[in-house]
């Protein structure tokens, strides 16, 4: 037997490789994941794991939303499969601090209403009546209920189990330097063949051709007491705060190439805004500042397909949704490799498509 022959060789081991990976191996497919680091090392290691379709929606992002919504629909399932990944429904809550961040938040929810989604208005005291920690100038918020949150560093952890149980291979520390349709050869010297998924994060275009750039995101790990349960936004900051006692603060969006450095007015930036609006968490221990890089793209959308008929196929570019998008990811690309339709519509998702539509 040749062991370097799978029936599709997945090249990246973050969240949307391994979900690629286990929605293939549990439709029978050998699979084999080669990740050049360890398992999530990438932006999934970084992410605070936000499951937040309706509070992400942006002004002309209709497709990207409705992929979504259906992979929100996936979670509750795909999570159970996987056992203790952090799955918790706790709701987010998008509160204003100041009148001019009220008007930005009405701005919100008229575009929210626009596209039917189902979201609360709460008066600065409601907000506080849910989240006590809050502080007492909150002066309103919008409450997405449905809204869920995970631990992507389980999610990882449990992910790469889960393709192994169900049969597939997971090598790290094995680089990929070129791919092609048919297989993909590594540093070292490899041949593997099978057929190709690069599922490479923002690294994507050193491999093949797709526009997808790396976009920096400083985030902070706090410890101890939870000071909110819903995953509490702002226009300038976010906190997620999980049972585990870990508390995420979260994240700067910047434009800096592949450098990962921490810098002292990130974190000073993002303490000062996680404080004003939850003065508690100065009590916190400050366990980790940390940077990834999302795979970003010029709409926005992620890049879920073939390159060229016959060729590789790409799962990448999802920017600030990968947690959220990794089941209907897995799902899409099973479907491809087994040489069906997709559920989802992947034609607004093409690798193809190079800039953005006007939408
Ligand atoms: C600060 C921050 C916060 C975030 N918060 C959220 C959130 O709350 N919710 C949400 O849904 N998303 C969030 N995201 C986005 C999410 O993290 C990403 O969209 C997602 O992790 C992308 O997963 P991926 O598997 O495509 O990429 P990655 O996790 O980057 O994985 C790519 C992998 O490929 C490997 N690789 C690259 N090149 C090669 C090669 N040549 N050979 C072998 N292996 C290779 C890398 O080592 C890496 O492990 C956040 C991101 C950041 C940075």
């Amino acid at each position: 037997v040749d062991e370097q022959r799978f029936d599709a060789i997945v090249v990246g081991g973050g969240a949307i490789g391994l979900a690629c990976a286990w929605a293939a191996a549990r439709r029978g497919l050998r699979v084999c994941v080669l990740e050049r680091d360890r398992i999530g090392a990438g932006a999934t290691w970084a992410a605070a794991g936000m499951l937040a379709p309706a509070t992400e929606a942006e002004f002309g992002e209709d497709e990207l939303l409705r992929l979504n919504l259906a992979s929100a629909e996936r979670w509750p399932g795909f999570a159970a499969a996987l056992g203790d990944v952090g799955y918790e429904r706790s709701g987010t809550l998008y509160a204003a601090l100041d009148r001019d961040e009220l008007e930005a938040l009405e701005r919100l929810r008229a575009l929210q209403s626009s596209l039917g989604l189902e979201t609360e208005w709460l008066s600065g005291r409601d907000c506080r009546r849910l989240e006590p920690g809050l502080t007492p100038h909150a002066a309103g918020g919008l409450r997405a209920g449905d809204e869920a949150q995970v631990d992507p560093r389980r999610l990882v952890t449990a992910l790469a189990a889960a393709v192994e149980d169900a049969g597939g291979a997971i090598r790290t520390g094995v680089e990929v330097v070129e791919v092609d349709a048919g297989g993909a050869a590594t540093a070292d010297g490899c041949a593997f063949e099978g057929a190709v998924v690069v599922a490479a994060g923002c690294w994507t275009g050193s491999l093949v051709e797709a526009p997808i750039r790396p976009v920096k995101g400083q985030i902070l790990r706090l410890r101890g007491e939870r000071p909110c349960t819903h995953s509490l936004r702002t226009d300038r900051v976010y906190v997620v705060s999980r049972p585990s006692g870990e508390t995420v603060v979260g994240a700067t969006v910047e434009e800096r190439g592949f450098d990962t450095t921490v810098t002292a007015g990130a974190v000073h930036e993002l303490l000062r805004e996680a404080y004003r609006a939850l003065p508690e968490i100065a009590e916190l221990e400050l366990a980790e500042a940390f940077a990834g890089l999302r795979p970003g793209t010029p709409d926005n959308r992620p890049r879920i397909g073939r390159l060229a008929e016959g060729g590789p196929i790409v799962a990448s570019g999802h920017y600030r949704n990968g947690i959220l998008l990794a089941p209907v990811t897995g799902d899409a690309v099973a479907a491809l490799l087994l040489g069906e339709q997709p559920d989802v519509d992947l034609a607004p998702f093409s690798p193809a498509l190079a800039e953005a539509v006007a939408p």
